[in-house]
């Protein structure tokens, strides 16, 4: 089917192509994959600048991210005025959240508005999964299979697929033999689900399993956590917005987004200059207490300046965290449970929480530590550790995602020399800027591997921003085909591992060092599989590429 498709296609197109950028005989100037946060910006962008461009979306709405995980308690660890789109002053001062950490409703409810105030819902077509994307190199162009068969040209592919948007399950026995009801986070469905009377197992306890357990463990009868490794959880300190605080965040956006600017993650949270051992053992501590009591992620992204590169700091701060966890927790065996003993405050994701130790005093709740006795197998029943069965009616699977790399590979990507990209990836993960790959001309991707972490939605702007320009400058020129140069390519990457030097969360197994047990292959940590460096000295790069007239590319 595949075969013959392509065959009528390009002897079509053969007759048919054009010597200019745009051409009237491909479906579209530029096609973006995905329709979250990066998707509707992109696509807004692409229609300011005058391309013809549509989204092709395999879910049935907008948000992307804020679509898939709908699991309960979901909700932004990110302050949402800060974690919002920022090219609208008009949308600024229209959108008013009502909390400083708002719930996934509120946001899915956002980025609808945004879609339905841009227009864009008209250049969306949901329900359209891309199976196969093969660049074609006469026709300069990309062709795209979807799920139903049906093909989709256009000059330029843009994936805007997220960076956690592969769930993973774990690679345990029997996992589809469970008879009663089970869910991932990350594809929970739009039907409500209730836990009212009923025994839950939730397995892992990664930002998504923090968010759930706590959430949930009122409602279910009986909760039980399976737990791996546990992470250092930090408290949200959400709080609601009133009219008044609201219009001081607003008559505030300009001074707030020029500190994401300057903050090393792009958050509102900067680095204290000072060293940990600068200050005396009292300041050190209370402003430790101070941070503790603030929002989100202050703790982590405003700490001293050393407290994520000198052990011995972050020794320091984690005792200070460890100290936190046991005095919350009754039970002191549960305690020491759920601090790490592996790695350090910071140096994983930093879940953050809103009474989530507390949710371990509750008598309903239990905590496994499958260390001791870990999973064999789902049974029909329910988890079966080393130590015996636990009999439940859901299981809820908390167990991440194929990070970055993964929502590639579900999509058979084949480049100018006919290779998959997967393969390409499984030996040697490169790219120009975290935006192209050699041998995939007219492939851009928004926040693809060696990509910026931090605050996504500031990093997102500025990627489709430089993209945009990007196929601006081709346009004006006339020019088909872009591809970043072997060079270019070597340079960034070994900028990017420079970057990853000081941090100790690099030293550290992770999603964000490119581990994932339930993936093969997928075992060693990547160095550079994130771009390590600043906000600012990412944007620095990237300009400089751009101001030089992009003399790094191959045009032609
Ligand atoms: P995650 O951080 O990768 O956590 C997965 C959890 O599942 C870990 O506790 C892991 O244990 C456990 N696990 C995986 N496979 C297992 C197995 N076979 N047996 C037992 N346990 C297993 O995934 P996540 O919680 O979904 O979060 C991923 C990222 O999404 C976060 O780091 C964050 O960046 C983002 N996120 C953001 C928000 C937000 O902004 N509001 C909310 C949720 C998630 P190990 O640690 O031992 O591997």
């Amino acid at each position: 089917m595949e075969k013959a498709q392509l065959r009528i296609w390009v002897s079509l197109m053969s007759t048919r192509t054009s010597e200019s950028f745009i051409d009237s005989n491909l479906d579209y100037d530029v096609v973006v994959i995905g329709a979250g946060i990066s998707g509707l910006y992109q696509l807004y962008c692409l229609r300011e600048a005058g391309f013809r461009a549509c989204i092709l979306e395999r879910g049935t709405g907008v948000g992307g991210t804020w679509y898939w995980n709908r699991y309960p308690g979901a909700r932004f660890d990110s302050e949402s005025y800060s974690y919002a789109y920022s090219f609208s002053e008009e949308l600024l001062e229209e959108w008013n959240w009502s909390e400083h950490f708002a719930s996934q409703p509120e946001i899915l409810r956002y980025l609808e508005y945004v879609a339905d105030k841009f227009n864009l819902f008209k250049d969306i077509r949901f329900s359209c999964e891309v199976t196969k994307a093969q660049y074609m190199e006469e026709e300069t162009c990309w062709q795209l299979i979807l799920a139903n068969g049906s093909t989709v040209s256009a000059r330029i592919l843009i994936t805007a697929l997220g960076i956690l948007s592969e769930p993973t399950f774990p690679n345990i026995e029997g996992i589809n033999s469970f008879s009663g009801e089970s869910f991932h986070t990350g594809l929970w469905p739009k039907t409500p689900v209730t836990f009212e009377g009923k025994n839950v197992a939730v397995i892992g306890t990664g930002a998504s399993g923090v968010q759930t357990i706590q959430e949930i463990a009122h409602e279910v009868r009986n909760l039980t956590v399976f737990q791996r490794r546990p992470n250092w959880c930090a408290p949200l300190n959400n709080s609601d917005i009133d009219v008044d605080e609201m219009n001081e965040i607003k008559a505030n956006y300009k001074d707030m987004f020029a500190i994401c600017s300057e903050s090393h993650g792009g958050f509102i949270w900067t680095v204290d200059p000072r060293g940990t051992f600068e200050v005396t053992a009292a300041e050190r501590v209370s402003f430790w207490e101070y941070l503790y009591a603030s929002r989100g992620m202050s703790i982590w992204q405003g700490n001293f300046k050393d407290v994520l590169s000198d052990p011995v700091a972050n020794k320091e701060l984690s005792d200070f965290m460890a100290n936190k966890i046991r005095q919350r927790i009754h039970d002191p065996e549960v305690a020491e449970l759920l601090i790490p003993k592996d790695h350090g405050f910071g140096t994983r994701r930093v879940p953050l929480e809103t009474k989530y130790y507390e949710t371990y005093n509750q008598p309903n709740v239990d905590l496994i530590d499958l260390n001791r006795s870990p999973i064999r197998a789902i049974s029909p029943k329910g988890v079966i550790t080393s130590e015996g069965e636990y009999k439940v009616d859901t299981i809820i699977y908390a167990t991440g995602f194929n990070a970055i790399t993964g929502s590639f590979d579900r999509i058979d990507i084949r480049g100018a020399s006919g290779q998959a990209l997967k393969e390409e990836w499984s030996s040697h993960l490169e790219t120009f800027l975290s935006v192209q790959v050699p041998d995939y001309p007219n492939l851009l991707m928004i926040n693809g591997p060696q990509g910026l972490g931090g605050n996504h939605p500031r990093n997102i702007e500025y990627s489709v921003e430089w993209v945009t320009s990007l196929l601006e400058h081709m346009k004006s020129r006339n020019l088909r085909r872009v591809e970043p140069s072997i060079s270019a390519v070597q340079t960034w990457s070994e900028h990017v591992r420079a970057k990853s030097g000081s941090a100790l969360a690099n030293k550290i197994d992770s999603w964000m060092t490119g581990i994932n047990t339930n993936v093969p292959g997928k075992d060693k940590r990547v160095v550079g599989f994130r771009y390590g460096g600043s906000v600012q000295s990412y944007r620095l790069f990237c300009d400089s590429v751009a101001k030089g007239g992009y003399k790094e590319m191959i045009f032609s």
